[in-house]
């Protein structure tokens, strides 16, 4: 078994972008995702191609995991053909889908039984990035296991952060995408706040976050927003979805997050019309509201 083999399951907006950053950089990849035709450019540029997880897995020293949320993770390592009891000893499973802690911490000890070691390896960065192979990865896990799977990784990122025990990376996750949530939603407000005072919104948001609320996160939304470009980067209800694992891991620590909440009841009023578009267009709910 060679650090070369890699099964790779979810080919979605980032897997998409990674597996081919794993091929561009002369790994043996096979790929997997529920919908088979998603595999198909991939499978154009020499990737091998499996019908299951289990059949991606089997002889690969690295199996990496980027699906949408909890459900799709499970079904793809402990299915009925799932990966991980197709996976060698010895392996390294990498988890980097955004994920509830409780079903990392599952999931780890799971991969402990089967003699598998599982790294949290959830990213920061989107589309463009996962393309470009500039992701920062947020490690949780034995460093052993990173560093078998520490090339792999460096084809896909830019930085790889050890942040300690396994679910530490999941947990860091959760809180980096709750405060996101929350200032895309403030800002689709912010943003409909100047409409509806009647200001020249292509003029003055752009002002605004030219100041103190211009993070990174609101700059990079605001334009898409004032654009109505909604060519998803990152799915509108993948945010509702992280800001409830958010909630979710810290309602169990004591700690409400009311502002996760209500951030996440934008996101969620906006899925009806817009689950298939950027998060961005969460301004459009509350352009409707
Ligand atoms: P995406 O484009 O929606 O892709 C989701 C993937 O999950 C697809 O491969 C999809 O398969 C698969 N999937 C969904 N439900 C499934 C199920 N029940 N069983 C098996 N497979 C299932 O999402 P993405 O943007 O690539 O994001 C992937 C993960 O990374 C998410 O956890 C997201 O929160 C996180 N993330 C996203 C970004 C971003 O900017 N996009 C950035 C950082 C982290 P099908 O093709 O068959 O639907």
């Amino acid at each position: 078994m060679t650090n070369d083999k890699i099964a790779f399951l979810g080919l979605g907006t980032m897997g998409a972008g990674m597996a081919r950053r794993l091929m561009t950089a002369g790994f043996d990849v096979t790929v997997w995702n529920r919908s088979p035709e998603k595999a198909a450019p991939l499978a154009a540029a020499g990737a091998r191609v499996a019908d299951t997880p289990a059949a991606a897995a089997a002889g690969a020293a690295i199996v990496i995991a980027m699906l949408a949320d909890d459900p799709a993770s499970r079904r793809a390592w402990l299915g009925a053909d799932g990966a991980l009891a197709a996976m060698t000893p010895g392996a390294v499973a990498v988890e980097s889908s955004t994920l509830t802690v409780d079903w990392v911490r599952t999931l780890g000890a799971e991969a402990a039984a089967a003699g598998v070691r599982l790294l949290d390896a959830p990213v920061s960065g989107s589309r463009q990035q996962a393309e470009e192979g500039s992701l920062r990865f947020l490690v949780g896990g034995d460093a052993d296991a990173l560093g078998q799977a520490r090339a792999a990784l460096e084809a896909m990122g830019s930085e790889i952060v050890h942040l300690g025990a396994s679910g530490s990376g999941a947990v860091f996750k959760l809180i980096n995408n709750f405060l996101c949530g929350v200032q895309v939603a403030s800002l689709a407000e912010a943003v409909v706040m100047i409409e509806r005072s009647g200001m020249d919104a292509a003029r003055i948001v752009p002002l605004l976050i030219a100041g103190a609320p211009g993070s990174p996160i609101t700059k990079l939304i605001a334009p898409r927003m004032l654009e109505r470009d909604y060519d998803p980067r990152f799915f509108l209800p993948l945010m509702a979805k992280d800001l409830g694992y958010a909630e979710a891991a810290f309602a169990a620590q004591g700690l409400d997050l009311p502002s996760a909440a209500v951030a996440r009841a934008r996101f969620e009023a906006a899925a009806d019309d817009h689950a298939g578009d950027d998060m961005a267009a969460v301004v459009e709910g509350v352009r409707r509201a």
